[in-house]
């Protein structure tokens, strides 16, 4: 008896055979080789059947698909949405407590002077919130779709370059944090076509004790509260509830993708089929 061997494996993979393809067993390695070449020829076939459906059908790649639907759900909810700079100085991520030591400081790209590649969407909306607050009556909810980048260990949850979308809502009163916290989860999760997903309460190094919404575990959200240690950073003195989603997340959810590289952005993959 024997499995698929490791190459053929990689390859299966790459091809979208989920865990149950893979772990299957033969008598002999002539069977097997039959095996995995029929295996291989199905799984190219459809995967030239999802292109050529893409290019007759959506047009759109899931993850931008993805970010049509919660754009539409987050405006009907009443949300404002922002576009900042990719680029942030090495101050703001202070600011957030991230620190050259800290283990998302070692995450960090950095660019040249103090300048890096942003690691997450939070201190840009931190900014824009206490400028609006200055114009906007309250509550008022605004929110950033954008790329994010980590050095993440690279594995079948985290990509260096990820999709964020990261929400918050300013002077919500503080009674009904927890309760609008869920709603505008919902919101999102609904809007993604995600469904068992439970909410779970989790250690960050950012931001202490917070809910994530979690799917067959998978973190796919964390959120945070306000008032907040952080705040005072940035002048901020009002409630607020927080929500940061991974899109390409929200798709291996939705989907039960057997890995996230192939709907994030890509050479090797487009809208989920290997090139
Ligand atoms: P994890 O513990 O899974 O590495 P995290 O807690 O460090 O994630 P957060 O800082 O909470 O991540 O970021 C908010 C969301 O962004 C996460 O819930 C996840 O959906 C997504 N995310 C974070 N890092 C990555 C990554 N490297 N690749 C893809 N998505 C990510
Ligand atoms: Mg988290």
């Amino acid at each position: 008896m024997s499995g698929f061997t490791p190459t053929q494996r990689q390859r299966l993979h790459e091809l979208g055979a989920g865990a149950a393809a893979l772990d299957e067993t033969f008598a002999d390695a002539t069977a097997r080789d039959q095996a995995f070449r029929l295996l291989a020829t199905q799984l190219a076939g459809a995967g030239r059947a999802a292109l050529e459906a893409l290019r007759t059908g959506p047009r759109v790649p899931a993850l931008r698909r993805l970010e049509g639907s919660l754009r539409a759900a987050l405006t009907q909810a009443g949300l404002v949405e922002v576009v900042t700079p990719a680029i942030v100085g090495g101050e703001a991520l202070r600011k957030m407590g991230v620190e050259p030591g800290s283990e998302m400081g070692t995450q960090v790209f950095r660019l040249d002077g103090d300048r890096c590649l942003r690691p997450m969407l939070a201190p840009n909306l931190y900014t824009l919130l206490r400028r609006l607050a200055r114009v906007w009556k309250q509550p008022f909810a605004i929110y950033e779709i954008g790329s994010c980048f980590r050095a993440d260990t690279k594995g079948s949850r985290h990509l260096n370059e990820f999709t964020m979308l990261n929400l918050v809502e300013l002077g919500t009163p503080l009674a009904d944090r927890d309760e609008r916290l869920r709603e505008l989860a919902v919101v999102v999760l609904d809007a993604a076509g995600v469904t068992g997903y439970e909410f779970v309460l989790k250690h960050s190094e950012v931001y202490g004790d917070e809910l994530d919404v979690v799917v067959a575990g998978l973190e796919v959200c964390s959120t945070a509260l306000g008032p907040h240690a952080l705040d005072d950073a940035w002048a901020i003195t009002d409630p607020w509830v927080g929500l940061g989603f991974g899109l390409e997340r929200l798709l291996v959810a939705r989907d039960d993708l057997a890995g996230i590289e192939r709907v994030g952005r890509s050479l090797s993959y487009l809208d989920g089929v290997r090139l």
